[in-house]
């Protein structure tokens, strides 16, 4: 009984920890995009791991699901309630002391990465993942997604900035901690078994992160190629040229151009946009380093075959425009309505050929929608949106997703599978690999009760 539900949690938190009022919810009901819906039967803002221990003592005892949510920035709607509690870990904000020669910090889960940047740069450090959504994005929200973002190609992605983890599983019993250590390694490493697992094994509730340092100086530049398969060639020359790579971002023509006319900028190379993957095929490369990189940036450019155009600059706002093309793209697509978000990746040698096929491909699923592509192309990881199809009809992510699959490609790169792509989870793993992580999962949580309707079809 829900009443009975709510009863208990507040005589176990107290009345402050647990929201039923209707309006309240509603936020937490809904994902980014706005194409994912649920309901709440009522939520929890536990402040500490014992609290959130407690929440799920009694809503284990109720048999309750729960869906624990950070910062709802999440793009395969992982943190919707489909009539669950919403465990928020947006209280279990606490910024440890930095440990600057160790170069890590434990932050709680709730933090946002926005939160641990400023709290590290006090000690020159920063966090190595770094994403657009950085505002909102916790830190446990990106440990359960394994986010990448825009350094995964120099750093790696979330999962291996984790050096140790504190987590409540379903039935309310706390794991983990850690030294701290790097070479604290009993076993099994939990971190690794919590990252990626959005939310299906445990709430997490304290990290231990690694940390870089800030980069004094850095260079960037966008530069245009004829097509992508001359952009991937680029990329891969850049790689090998550049020890300091920092960021290699992909955008197709009407991504730039929607991205420049957020950002209130002209398109910066002045040509319309012309379809899927063609016209203009843009990058946005970065440096980083404790000297400066600028010469070195312009002369790898200089050096490319099938550059267009290009334009290298070092100074913070130069930077920032730049930037703000590329951060903007996100916001911008979902300023047009709501967008079916693909994020899937293809080994780079194979990228020119799935951006190829996929125009008709699309255009056979949804003849009027639009798509943009955009994405983290050194790791091959691009983000195909289409706005046009209604929020669930998902005739364009079938036809896109078993796409991927022919050219050998794969369907979740860093958002994770959420609710989204669950029905296609079974074309991408074997029979044997579903049943190895649902055994996980039942021996961490027999009644499937944290997130039940993600990452299982
Ligand atoms: C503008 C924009 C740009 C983005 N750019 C990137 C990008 O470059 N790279 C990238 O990888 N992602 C990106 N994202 C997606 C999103 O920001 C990430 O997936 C992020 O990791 C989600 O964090 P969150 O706190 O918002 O999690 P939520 O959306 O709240 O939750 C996401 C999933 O994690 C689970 N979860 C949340 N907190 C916990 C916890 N404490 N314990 C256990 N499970 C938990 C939820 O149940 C859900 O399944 C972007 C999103 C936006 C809006």
């Amino acid at each position: 009984v829900i009443d009975q539900l709510a009863t208990d949690l507040v005589a176990a938190l107290g009345e402050d920890r647990v929201i039923t009022d209707r309006g309240a919810l509603a936020g937490l009901e809904t994902d980014w995009t706005g194409r994912f819906r649920g309901r709440a039967r009522l939520a929890v803002r536990p402040a500490s791991v014992g609290e959130v221990a407690a929440a799920l003592r009694v809503c284990a005892a109720h048999r309750v699901a729960v869906v624990p949510q950070g910062g709802n920035t999440g793009l395969v709607g992982g943190a919707v309630p489909l009539d669950a509690v919403v465990l928020s870990t947006t209280r279990l904000t606490d910024l440890g002391a930095v440990d600057e020669l160790a170069g890590e910090v434990t932050v709680g889960a709730g933090a946002t990465l926005e939160a641990v940047r400023r709290h590290a740069a006090a000690a020159g450090l920063a966090p190595a993942v770094d994403l657009a959504s950085r505002g909102s994005a916790t830190i446990g929200g990106m440990i359960a997604t394994d986010a990448g973002g825009i350094h995964a190609l120099r750093h790696g992605s979330m999962r291996h900035q984790v050096r140790g983890i504190e987590a409540v599983l379903a039935d309310g019993t706390i794991v983990g901690g850690s030294t701290g250590l790097a070479t604290d390694r009993p076993g099994l490493h939990l971190p690794s078994v919590l990252a990626g697992s959005e939310g299906t094994l445990a709430v997490i509730t304290r990290a231990r992160l690694r940390l870089i340092p800030v980069w004094p100086e850095r260079a960037t530049a966008l530069a245009a190629f004829g097509d992508l398969a001359s952009a991937v060639a680029a990329a891969r020359r850049l790689r090998d040229r550049l020890p300091d790579l920092d960021a290699v971002e992909y955008l197709d023509a009407a991504a730039l151009a929607l991205g420049a006319a957020r950002a209130g900028q002209g398109d910066p190379f002045g040509r319309p946009a012309a379809g899927v993957g063609r016209g203009v095929a843009s990058l946005l490369v970065e440096t980083a380093a404790r000297r400066s990189t600028l010469e070195e940036l312009g002369a790898a450019l200089g050096s490319l075959p099938g550059l267009l155009d290009a334009t290298v600059v070092d100074d913070g706002p130069g930077r920032r425009r730049l930037w703000a093309i590329r951060e903007g793209v996100t916001e911008a697509i979902a300023a047009l309505g709501v967008p079916h978000k693909l994020d899937v990746a293809v080994p780079p040698a194979g990228l020119a050929a799935f951006v190829a096929a996929l125009e008709p491909v699309v255009a056979r699923a949804a003849p009027d929608a639009r798509t943009f592509v955009f994405g983290h192309l050194a790791l091959g990881n691009l983000h195909v949106n289409v706005l046009g199809p209604a929020p669930d009809d998902d005739r364009v992510d079938d036809a896109v997703l078993r796409l991927i699959l022919e050219h050998g490609g794969s369907i979740a790169a860093e958002h994770g599978i959420g609710r989204a792509k669950a029905r296609w989870l079974a074309l991408a793993e074997t029979p044997a690999e579903t049943a190895v992580r649902a055994a996980i999962r039942a021996a961490l949580d027999p009644h499937g009760l944290l997130n039940p309707g993600v990452l299982a079809p």
